[in-house]
């Protein structure tokens, strides 16, 4: 049996294993880099993908931050590339402009993306490549949302959120050096995006009490581990301290691996992300800018613990909820948004959201729980007393 919490993170490349859950587990990321000074090695892994000419997508802050050093390497090396740099204002949107101008500024020889960034030219290199069959790599430039390792792209199209079925990249390589130039918010949102496994976990073994919902114990355990070690170097975040981010990397990183092995995203998302989306879609139907999405999850996540607090006599006997004093002293300790009233949602938003953000999916979560017992809109009002007084 293999015991995932000792493979270092490069070590799931490829992976495929039996599991004490029942089921067979593999990882279609053919490379994994996580280490300080691992762009250097770029040449190489395009060599590897025996890569003849490469597109290079980039816009201009993340061409400022690693794009520029990437193309000298490729040059360096005679490498065949050529670029599409988008402005680096205002913030890319993963929309029909975005990816109908990536698509054509593509060649008929490229037979490599290279992404140079982290969310939207990620979902971008990521829909492009499923629907071209063109392999893509992605060269993190801020370790700001779990979607490295994911297969399917998050959209905005017709002016609403869909997410896409894609594919895998090819390789990750992620630098903690560069990494840690990210702006402070892509770091603390990437930080909130792995706190927020914390009560999205705990959801999953609620679900798998309750309702019999398949659960795998190995999962949880790599994803706790991952999520700890942040935890205990939430200081070191604050002052871009290359373990720190490299430790939010790499969990950002398995974040997606998890979500691969079991085929959901029970081990990544659970209310604090249904509040985060349902925060996001209000934002988007009125035309304003919403807050990253790893942050609205940092606040989500003491709201969702905040909801295991009130629902303690209901629970099931012996059922450990999660820790929100752990949490809360997390985010503030790495700086992270902690509370939904710091992060900018109106009161009237966030006692809605307490009552209807669980119709974005059928998940079973704390929300749901607490809405079968008839004790949600108590929950809202109380809730919304306490961060908003
Ligand atoms: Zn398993
Ligand atoms: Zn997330």
């Amino acid at each position: 049996m293999i015991d995932l919490i000792k493979l270092a993170p490069q070590d799931f490349a490829g992976l495929s294993f039996s599991c004490s859950c029942g089921r067979e587990h593999s990882v279609g990321i053919r490379k994994l880099l996580i280490e300080s000074g691992c762009l250097k090695a770029l040449p190489q892994v395009v060599k590897e993908l025996s890569a003849s000419q490469v597109f290079l997508l980039a816009d201009e802050n993340t061409f400022a931050a690693a794009g520029e050093e990437i193309a000298a390497l490729l040059s360096s090396e005679s490498f065949s590339f050529h670029c599409r740099i988008f402005p680096g204002s205002p913030t890319l949107v993963p929309n029909e402009a975005t990816l109908g101008s990536a698509l054509a500024a593509m060649e008929p020889e490229d037979d490599l993306i290279l992404a140079v960034g982290s969310g939207t030219l990620n979902d971008t290199a990521r829909l492009l490549s499923a629907r071209t069959g063109i392999p893509y790599v992605i060269a993190a430039t801020a370790p700001s949302m779990d979607g490295f390792a994911s297969t399917v792209s998050p959209l905005i199209l017709n002016g609403e959120k869909i997410t896409k079925p894609a594919v895998f990249p090819a390789a990750i390589v992620a630098d903690p050096a560069v990494l840690k130039n990210a702006p402070m918010e892509m770091l603390t949102a990437g930080f909130g995006d792995i706190v927020g496994k914390y009560t999205a976990l705990c959801d999953w073994r609620l679900a798998r009490n309750l309702h019999g919902e398949y659960y795998c114990p190995e999962t949880v355990a790599l994803m706790e581990r991952a999520v700890e070690k942040c935890t205990q170097n939430a200081v070191g975040l604050k002052n871009r301290d290359e373990t720190a981010v490299k430790y939010v990397t790499e969990a950002l990183v398995l974040s997606g691996v998890a979500m691969g092995l079991v085929g959901n995203s029970r081990p990544a998302s659970g209310a604090e992300h249904h509040f985060s989306h349902y925060w996001e879609v209000m934002y988007l139907h009125e035309g304003k800018e919403h807050p990253l999405h790893g942050n609205s999850v940092a606040a989500a996540a003491v709201v969702s613990a905040s909801l295991y607090e009130l629902a303690e006599k209901e629970l099931p006997e012996g059922f450990v909820p999660p820790d929100r004093e752990k949490i809360l002293s997390a985010l503030q300790a790495a700086g992270a948004p902690s509370s939904p009233k710091e992060l900018g949602i109106s009161k009237e938003l966030f006692c809605e959201s307490v009552l209807h953000a669980m119709e974005i999916r059928e998940r079973f979560t704390i929300l749901r729980f607490l809405q079968s017992r008839g004790l949600l809109p108590a929950c809202a009002a109380a809730l919304t007393n306490r961060f908003y007084s």
